[in-house]
């Protein structure tokens, strides 16, 4: 295909259609959509419990970060970083210290409405990379940077495949 040839092939279509393909992921989804994709799970725990208590659950269940919850209330967050600054790096005894005194109190939250793009701004302006999902004073779930990053991955793949079925004429079905 000569030089060019690809943007020519692409503008004729577009002038033949007159419209250019949407987004199959656009980043105005809500992050409920995510969620239902990822499912309900909630992982936990009681301000009461002990910091070794806290990490051997995160351990278990393979996550980064967990919830602290007092009775139905979110009262804070606790992540790996805080086990990296609030506990070895100031030779806390894990045992003896309560995940209450290393949590972070002021938990930001999203609202399942909130878009992807709002989402990743928090993420950015905010420097976390968990964010609980509330509606109405009810916990919904925990989306992570990681969710959000595998997101974008299945965006990328299907946005690719969309325009490659739109150029060679797949597009609409
Ligand atoms: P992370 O990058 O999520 O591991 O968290 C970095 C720091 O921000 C830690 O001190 C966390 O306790 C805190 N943090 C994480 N997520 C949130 C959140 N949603 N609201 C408030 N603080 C948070």
């Amino acid at each position: 295909m000569k030089r060019g040839a690809f943007r020519v092939a692409m503008s004729s279509r577009a002038n033949k259609l007159g419209t250019t393909p949407p987004l199959v992921y656009p980043m105005n989804t809500p992050i409920s959509a995510l969620l239902d994709r990822k499912g309900p799970v909630v992982h936990s725990i009681a301000p009461t419990l002990s910091v070794f208590d806290a990490v051997a659950e995160m351990n278990r269940h393979r996550i980064g970060a967990i919830l602290i919850v007092d009775g139905e209330r979110l009262v804070g967050i606790f992540t790996e970083r805080d086990v990296l600054r609030r506990v070895v790096g100031v030779s806390l005894d894990p045992r003896r210290a309560l995940v209450a005194d290393v949590m972070t109190s002021n938990v930001i939250t999203i609202a399942p409405e909130s878009t992807i793009e709002e989402t990743t701004t928090i993420f950015t302006e905010k420097r976390c990379r968990h964010l609980p999902v509330v509606d109405h004073g009810r916990l919904l779930g925990l989306i992570s940077i990681g969710d959000i990053t595998r997101w974008m991955g299945d965006a990328h793949r299907a946005e690719a495949e969309h325009l490659k079925n739109y150029i060679t004429g797949g597009f609409p079905s």
